[in-house]
């Protein structure tokens, strides 16, 4: 389970079923995203993986109009641009995805803090259907 791969594996494998995980420091209490074999905050090694419930608030965001490569791919272009931000779970920990169904028009509306719940997105990637994390106005 040291194999980053595995992880996201797992990560996407849980997507795919419309859950969210990671894991939770049986010693400390924290929460991570993804999951880790070692706390982040007291390096302690008790470790269960969790699935979160998927709320959240926005914390940050940016509305993207000149895409990398593969958001190209997808469609996302100046005339269809798309918004990322850094969720921040009702669990604690933060995680960057796609946020959908905001004005981005305009993107001055759209609200720090607003409450998110996570779905998915269905994006092709290198020729593979994958379902990619997203939040949605809760
Ligand atoms: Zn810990």
């Amino acid at each position: 389970m040291n194999d980053y791969a595995l992880v996201n594996k797992e990560f996407f494998r849980a997507l795919e079923a419309g859950e969210l995980i990671g894991s939770k420091c049986l010693d400390c209490g924290e929460f991570s995203i993804p999951q880790r074999e070692i706390c982040p905050f007291c390096h302690s090694t008790n470790i269960e993986v969790v699935t979160f419930s998927g709320k959240g608030k926005l914390v940050a965001y940016t509305v993207i109009s000149v895409p990398p490569v593969k958001m190209a791919q997808a469609g996302y272009d100046s005339k269809n641009p798309y918004c990322v931000g850094i969720v921040e779970l009702a669990e604690g920990p933060r995680i960057s995805a796609q946020i959908l169904e905001m004005d981005l028009a305009h993107p001055e509306a759209i609200a720090i803090g607003t409450e998110l719940v996570m779905t998915t997105i269905q994006r092709e990637e290198d020729g593979v259907q994958k379902a990619y994390l997203a939040f949605k106005p809760a």
